[in-house]
C-alpha cells in the first residue's frame, strides 16, 4: 500500500451531518495526522506528475479545495488559483452561478489568474453531485484555461457527479 489505507481510516462518516439523512465524510482527521497528510500528498503528487500532460494551474474550490490546492501546486510546479463565493476576490473577476439544494450558488474567479491555453486541475476535497466543480470548471474556460483533469479525494459514487462533468475525474477514495 502507498498509505492510503491510512489515510481512508481516518476518514469517519458522520450521520446527519449538517442535516438529518446526510452522511458527511471529514476529511480533517486527516490533517491531524502528518504521516497521512504526507501520505496522501505523495499520492496526489505522484498521480499529478504521471498525467500525459504537464500541470500549468491547479485550480481550488472554496473551502475545503484551498487546504491540499497550494500543498500539490508547490509538489508539481504549478500555480495555485482560488474559486471563491460572490464578492470575496478584488480586482476583475468572472462569475457563475448553479442550483444548489436550496436556491443558487455564485462563484468567481480572478479574470488574469490563468493564461489562455494554459492546463488546469480542478480540485476539491469531495465530489457528491458536481455541481461545484462543474461551476468551477466553468469559470476556467470562461478565461481560457484548458481542463485536463477533475481531481478529489473522495468520491461518492452512488451521485454520480463524475457524469455531469466533461473532463476526466480522478478520485483515490471511493464510496
Ligand atoms: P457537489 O457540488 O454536490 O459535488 O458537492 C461537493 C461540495 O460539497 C464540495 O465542496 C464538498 O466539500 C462539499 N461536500 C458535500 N458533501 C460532503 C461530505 O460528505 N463531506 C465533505 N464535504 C462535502
Amino acid at each position: 500500500s502507498d498509505g492510503l489505507d491510512r489515510v481512508r481510516a481516518l476518514i469517519p462518516a458522520i450521520p446527519d451531518f449538517p442535516q438529518p439523512g446526510i452522511v458527511f465524510r471529514d476529511l480533517f482527521p486527516v490533517f491531524r495526522d502528518p504521516k497521512a497528510l504526507e501520505a496522501l500528498s505523495a499520492h496526489l503528487t505522484t498521480h499529478l506528475l504521471n498525467l500525459p500532460t504537464d500541470v500549468d494551474v491547479i485550480v481550488g474550490i472554496d473551502a475545503r479545495g484551498f487546504l491540499l490546492g497550494p500543498l500539490l501546486a508547490a509538489r508539481v510546479g504549478a500555480s495555485f488559483v482560488p474559486v471563491r463565493k460572490r464578492g470575496k476576490l478584488p480586482g476583475d473577476v468572472v462569475r457563475t452561478s448553479y442550483a444548489k439544494e436550496y436556491g443558487l450558488d455564485e462563484v468567481e474567479i480572478q479574470k488574469d489568474a490563468i493564461k489562455a491555453g494554459q492546463n488546469v486541475v480542478v480540485l476539491d476535497d469531495l465530489i457528491a453531485t458536481g455541481g461545484s466543480a462543474k461551476a468551477a470548471g466553468e469559470l476556467v474556460r470562461m478565461i481560457g484555461g484548458n481542463i485536463i483533469e477533475y481531481l478529489f479525494v473522495i468520491e461518492l459514487e452512488a451521485l454520480a457527479g463524475r457524469d455531469v462533468l466533461d473532463a476526466p475525474v480522478y478520485a483515490p477514495i471511493v464510496y
